[in-house]
């Protein structure tokens, strides 16, 4: 056996971090050294907060965006529209959307999107939890804007004929959207376009 050339502490950090999506084991050497050079300061701020970062957020019992407070801003802000209500896949396209500024409703995360492949059916997505919103009736329109992708699309059509029923107006955002593409990596002029030209499904 080969003698460890780094201290296992080094090694852990580089190990951790090349667990992250697009951090190759490069990157993870190269993140590490830099925190053995960096302050102290530094390196204990990173570890403060992501020490929060799981201990202080949590999801919002009513949209299940990622907050701190449940439930979150969004769905506690009377300015917004409430009869309103935008389906996404992932908190990051509630991001996406909010920075559009075309949007002042509110928000449902499925965390997720249907996909036979991977083996993700409704039943692992927050869908029983979206039923039981609409059938509270207080939405006048539901916008699907899962992503623009096979489970994207699968997942916007599974949903308008779960909700049929409720007789709710159902849109999907407006083509134009990269197909294959994420809303979160959409520019914020295109999805807001997108939003204000969405179409009766
Ligand atoms: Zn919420």
């Amino acid at each position: 056996m080969a003698t460890p050339v780094l201290p296992r502490s080094v090694q852990r950090l580089i190990d951790e971090f090349a667990r992250l999506p697009g951090i190759g084991p490069k990157s993870a050497s190269r993140l590490t050294f830099y925190l053995l050079r960096a302050t102290d300061n530094q390196a204990l701020d990173l570890s403060v907060a992501l020490q929060e970062l799981k201990e202080r957020t949590r999801l919002c019992s009513v949209c299940f965006n990622i907050t701190e407070d449940d439930p979150c801003p969004i769905c506690e802000d009377e300015a917004r529209d409430a009869h309103l209500v935008c389906v996404v896949e992932e908190p990051l396209d509630v991001l996406a959307i909010e920075r559009s500024r075309a949007y002042g409703g509110r928000y449902h995360v499925l965390h997720g999107a249907i996909s036979p492949v991977e083996g993700i059916g409704p039943e692992d997505l927050r869908v029983t939890e979206l039923v039981q919103r609409v059938a509270q009736g207080q939405f006048t329109e539901i916008i699907l804007a899962t992503n623009p992708t096979l489970e994207g699309e699968s997942t916007a059509l599974y949903l308008q004929r779960r909700l049929a029923e409720y007789g709710v107006r159902m849109t999907r955002l407006a083509r134009g959207l990269p197909v294959g593409g994420d809303l979160e990596y959409t520019d914020e002029i295109t999805l807001g376009r997108a939003l204000e030209g969405r179409q009766e499904v």
